[in-house]
Formats: structure tokens, sequence, C-alpha cells
């Protein structure tokens, strides 16, 4: 199976931003209007995640409908439905959804304060826009809430 790549409703940032960090191309449409979404959906090999059932439908196949607000569970059930991987590390920018490569450290030095080249081996350079990335203190975070995803959905408190 390829690998998955989607588009956000304007109603799903929050998942957008997540699905990047989680490593996969999730492109977010802020203010679309939905026949673009579609024509946009139409052109390539998307996924449309949406909160719009009547737009879900319109896409057929191709389009996803989540019906909850919370994001823990909207991440569960896009997880479980594609299959993502949950282990892949920094490869997708937060900011702009660029790929990122990972860079020679002495080339950020420049870029990151001093605490942070000094207490980091590994960083990331987003293809895009540039912006610097590296495994901080958030990545904790993140790595609890990947960790609740793989136990699967059902285990999310409600
Ligand atoms: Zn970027």
């Amino acid at each position: 199976m390829p690998e998955p790549r989607f588009l956000l409703d304007g109603m799903l940032g929050s998942l957008a931003r997540w699905l990047r960090i989680l490593g996969y191309d999730a492109r977010y449409a802020r203010d679309l209007p939905d026949g673009e979404l579609l024509s946009l959906l139409s052109e390539g090999d998307r996924v449309l995640l949406t909160r719009d059932r009547q737009l879900a439908a319109r896409a057929g196949e191709r389009g996803e409908y989540l019906g909850g607000t919370d994001l823990d569970a909207q991440l569960a059930f896009v997880v479980t439905r594609f299959q993502l991987e949950l282990d892949r590390g920094p490869s997708r920018c937060t900011a702009c959804n660029g790929r990122l490569r990972p860079v020679d450290r002495d080339s950020v030095r420049q870029e990151v304060n001093e605490g942070t080249y000094d207490g980091h081996c590994d960083f990331w350079r987003c293809e895009d826009c540039g912006k610097v990335y590296w495994q901080g203190a958030h990545w904790k975070n993140i790595r609890k809430r990947m960790e609740r995803l793989s136990r699967g959905p059902g285990s999310t408190p409600r």
C-alpha cells in the first residue's frame, strides 16, 4: 500500500499538525471552498479528512468523515484506518508540511541557542521554509501521545 497523503479541511488544523509530527504529508486547506477542495482532491492521490459529512460523501471513496472533536480520538481513528507508523521520527515540517532532512549539527549552530546546540546531536531542516528541528523537551509529550495511540483505539479516556 502506498503511503497515504492527506488533505484536511479548515476544522482540522490540530490534526494536520499531528499527522505532520508523525511524518505524514498532511496538506491543510484552511479557507478553501468545498468545490476547490474537491478539485484539489481529483488532481492527486490524497484522502480528504473532513468534519463535514456531506463533503465527505461528495468526495466518495477519497473522503473520510471524522465525527468527534477530540484530537486523540481523531488521531487514533486515522492511525488505525490508514495503518500509520508511529516511530518515524521528525520527517515533516509542522509549520508548512515540507519535507525534513537531517542536517549537519555545525550547520545550525548560529540558528539555535547554545543549550539546544549543546544538548542535541541530531538536527533536521525543512526543505521548503528552512525551519530547524530537534527532538527537544516537547518530544517527550509527542512520545507520550504516540504511546497512547499505539495502545490502540478504545484506550483513549473520554
Ligand atoms: Zn517548513
